[in-house]
């Protein structure tokens, strides 16, 4: 047996979600192709084109949330375990996948300022400190950053030079970590929500300045955990949780955008790197696999410690509903197919 155990399996779970069809879309005349159960996970895509002669394909995931679910039934279905594990010291990751315009940023940040429009990051803010706040015998140090990887080149987004290229290295005792990347201590949910603000703010800025479309670029944000249990009955063990909320980069096929140039190189090294994820991502539900692939790309060495062996992974998989998506729907669920 490998250094990945078959309950891994367990530890990978794969989502998919579907948004409405939007107004531009209704005045368009734009149908819905995409039906989902959410009671059996099951979702039927059908192909509607007029030459179309092919089957409704269906594919079965751990869930589905359709049109009509809301911010925090996917919060409380998708994130919440994994946020509770971290607390604990365990390392976590969820990512958004999906094309351009399906709902990722939706899922992953939502509308701060809405209680009922955040998405997984804020709500992961209030979980984690109303956590906090209740919990007396347990002393908390919470950490925050905020990275991209554009064209395979990591950006620090807290940094006042937005525009310096960033290293990974490794080494034995802090494993594969960004050299130089800020971590700012966080008390409440304001001071994580500024660091949040902050780091918006300086992708829109740092991706005008370098001329660079923000779609094209994986965002991860991290929270570390740090736990240290008071009293006499406490052996003065340091506990670390680490949680990253990936929001990834638009996974449409070049070919429907017409990328030339240095665009084009830009896009395969986004195929490129959605691609080893995807290879990661389902040589750790093989549990047959023994060599998980992490070295191929910059987001699988970042997040290495953070995906497989105790950690807990998911992927929503967000597409949209309308027909003139369905090769790029089609495209998304066979990938999250294939990570499961
Ligand atoms: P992406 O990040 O994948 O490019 P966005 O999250 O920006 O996509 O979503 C595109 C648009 O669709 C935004 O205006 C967003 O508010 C809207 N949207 C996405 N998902 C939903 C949803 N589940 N319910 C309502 N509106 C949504
Ligand atoms: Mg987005």
């Amino acid at each position: 047996m490998g250094q990945h155990s078959k309950a891994d399996a367990e530890c990978v779970r794969v989502v998919v979600r579907c948004r409405p069809l939007n107004e531009q879309e209704k005045a368009d005349g734009r149908t819905r192709i995409v039906d989902m159960d959410r009671k059996s996970g099951q979702v039927v895509l059908r192909n509607s084109k007029a030459d179309a002669t092919d089957p409704p394909k269906s594919f079965t995931f751990d869930s589905v949330f359709d049109w009509e679910s809301t911010q925090k039934e996917v919060y409380e279905s998708t994130a919440a375990g994994i946020v509770n594990s971290t607390l604990e010291g365990y390392n976590g990751t969820i990512f958004a996948y999906g094309q351009t315009g399906t709902g990722k940023t939706h899922t992953m940040e939502g509308y701060a300022a809405e209680p009922s429009q955040q998405g997984i990051i804020p709500q992961s803010f209030e979980h984690i400190f109303s956590a906090i706040e209740g919990s007396s015998n347990i002393q908390y140090l919470v950490r925050a950053s905020f990275l991209e990887i554009y064209n395979e080149e990591i950006r620090d987004l807290l940094s006042k030079s937005p525009k310096d290229k960033l290293e990974l290295k490794e080494s034995r005792d802090s494993g594969v970590y960004v050299k130089g990347l800020n971590a700012f201590v966080v008390k409440s949910v304001p001071e994580i929500r500024n660091v949040l603000e902050v780091g918006k703010k300086n992708r829109s800025v740092g991706a005008t300045l370098m001329n660079q479309d923000s779609s094209r670029s994986h965002s991860v944000f991290t929270i570390t955990i740090e736990t240290i249990e008071q009293g006499p009955a406490s052996d003065g063990h340091v506990r670390v949780g680490k949680l990253n909320l990936v929001d990834l980069a638009g996974s449409e096929r070049q070919s429907k955008t017409g990328a030339t140039g240095d665009r084009l190189k830009e896009a395969t090294k986004i195929n490129l790197s959605l691609s080893a994820l995807g290879n990661v991502i389902s040589a750790l539900v093989d549990s047959k696999s023994g060599h998980i692939p992490y070295r191929d790309s910059k987001l699988t060495r970042l997040l290495q410690d953070s995906l497989g062996g105790n950690t807990k992974t998911v992927m929503v998989a967000n597409v949209g509903p309308a027909d003139w998506n369905y090769d790029e729907t089609l495209s998304t669920l066979r990938y999250a197919n294939r990570a499961k």
